[in-house]
């Protein structure tokens, strides 16, 4: 009832943060950070956690969902502190599946938390423990954690959650795609019963809206945007073209320079790299993010996307989650997935703050039935590119040629089994390649399927989400 009294509000009267009875010292951080109006997560997240409700939040990355738990809890905690206690003490836990995300929600209580005399850190694993751990026993009022590193932590007893009031588990549903299900009932196993409970997804699956019971009393449910309709200003295309010529397909399309930044998704870590480094050769700047990466080369990678250094990303979904760029104008599915929601998720990087955005995906054989489910989540049918240079060629053996050569010498694999299994390299160029599908256009549809190795990329697939 009050969910959907404040939904009207804010749908007829534009709020200003101020309408949301923030403190000074946050508002003036708000404006520091250049927003004027909140998102709609934010209007209908602070004032119930204001309250000290617990809340369910179905919201994705982009909808401003940090700030809608961040800037809340910064103020309950800032009217609790006693000016007179000097210590600092560990209140407020917020998990969070990828490093990078902890980095981008460490930034935001940087950012929002300016003018408040609260210390946080932020912990996750891939880097020497001791700069973290020097940080809490220097004393922090709010640690934002990966699962991994925080449990190692607690186990070493460096880390103790028995002063927890306010706990927040972001990204819930990433949380069970990356495998840290169990990492995070250890975790909430050492929580205080007593506490303010912020949960949020991006979707709700049976087994998260299970954990969500579990862990949240009474909570105020705030949903914005549903994944299937964030996507309708997005102007979307999809090529159906053989996996074979999905590298030289990317290659012709970025051949127009109208298109500056790129963002490109492969399902495997594999298969990112070697993407990256045949369109390096292809004479496309390009570089690959991904989580067999170390900390600074993701870093790194991601910095020289932002500043347009490096005009094409390839990046899986894990490694591209934390990535928040405000004008990203193009995304590539290369491989599409087989959870449709991750398509939403893909596709909603463009697009952002209303700004209208394109996404192109390339759909092989294989992935024909990835995007049937694709449609029937988005309620609708993603125009297709007909008429193509590729469209109905079957590659044969031989198609990735230039690469293949090229790797002969290390046998670096592609993650997802190939399409027909029997990838043995000669010495034919591409032109050689393009003729001879040439000659298999007039062949009957489906001649070189190769149902067991469809099987098997479907099982890769379900498989991809390794970090
Ligand atoms: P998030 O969904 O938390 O990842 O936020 C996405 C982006 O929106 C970040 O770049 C924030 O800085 C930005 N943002 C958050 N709240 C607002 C707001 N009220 N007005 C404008 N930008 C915002």
């Amino acid at each position: 009832m009050v969910d959907s009294l404040i939904r009207i509000i804010f749908k007829y009267f534009i709020l200003s943060f101020k309408h949301l009875k923030l403190i000074e010292p946050l508002l003036k951080a708000v404006s520091n950070e250049g927003y004027t109006t909140p998102t709609p997560v934010q209007a209908q997240s602070i004032p119930a956690i204001l309250e000290r409700r617990d809340l369910l939040g179905c919201a994705q990355t982009g909808t401003g969902k940090t700030a809608a738990f961040t800037i809340p809890v910064l103020q309950l905690m800032h009217e609790e502190q006693n000016p007179e206690q000097k210590r600092h003490i560990l209140h407020t836990l917020i998990l969070t599946p990828t490093r990078e995300l902890a980095i981008q929600i460490g930034q935001s209580i940087e950012a929002y938390g300016r003018y408040v005399d609260l210390r946080h850190t932020v912990v996750f694993g891939g880097v020497s423990q001791h700069p973290q751990v020097h940080a809490i026993r220097n004393g922090v009022d709010i640690m934002v954690a990966t699962p991994g590193r925080l449990l190692d932590l607690m186990q070493q007893g460096i880390i103790s959650l028995q002063h927890i009031r306010y706990f927040i588990l972001d990204e819930a549903d990433r949380m069970l795609d990356m495998g840290f299900v169990h990492d995070v009932k250890k975790i909430i196993a050492k929580l205080p019963a007593k506490r303010q409970t912020l949960f949020f997804s991006a979707t709700m699956p049976a087994e998260i809206r299970q954990l969500a019971g579990v862990l949240l009393t009474n909570p105020v449910k705030v949903e914005v945007t549903p994944p299937a309709t964030t996507v309708d200003i997005i102007n979307q295309s999809v090529y159906h073209v053989d996996k074979g010529y999905k590298q030289q397909l990317l290659v012709d399309i970025l051949q127009d320079e109208s298109i500056e930044s790129v963002l490109v998704f492969t399902q495997m870590k594999h298969a990112a790299d070697k993407l990256s480094k045949a369109l390096i050769r292809a004479g496309v700047n390009a570089e690959a993010i991904h989580g067999n990466k170390s900390q600074n080369a993701r870093q790194n990678a991601l910095a020289n996307f932002k500043n347009r250094k490096t005009r094409v990303l390839v990046a899986t979904d894990i490694a591209a989650r934390g990535i928040d760029i405000d004008e990203l104008a193009y995304v590539v599915n290369y491989e599409l997935p087989n959870v449709p929601e991750t398509y939403v998720h893909r596709i909603g990087r463009t697009g952002r703050a209303g700004a209208s955005g394109t996404a192109i995906s390339f759909c092989d054989r294989s992935e024909k039935e990835f995007l049937k489910d694709i449609e029937k989540l988005i309620r609708k049918q993603v125009p297709a590119i007909s008429g193509h240079k590729y469209e109905g060629l079957v590659s044969a053996p031989v198609a990735k040629v230039p690469m293949q050569r090229q790797q002969s010498n290390n046998r670096q694999q592609s993650g997802r089994p190939q399409s027909n299994g029997r990838s043995h390299a000669n010495s034919k160029t591409h032109a050689d390649t393009r003729q001879q599908s040439h000659a298999v256009k007039s062949a009957k549809p489906g001649q070189h399927r190769n149902q067991s190795s469809r099987q098997k990329q479907t099982q890769g697939q379900g498989q991809s989400w390794s970090w």
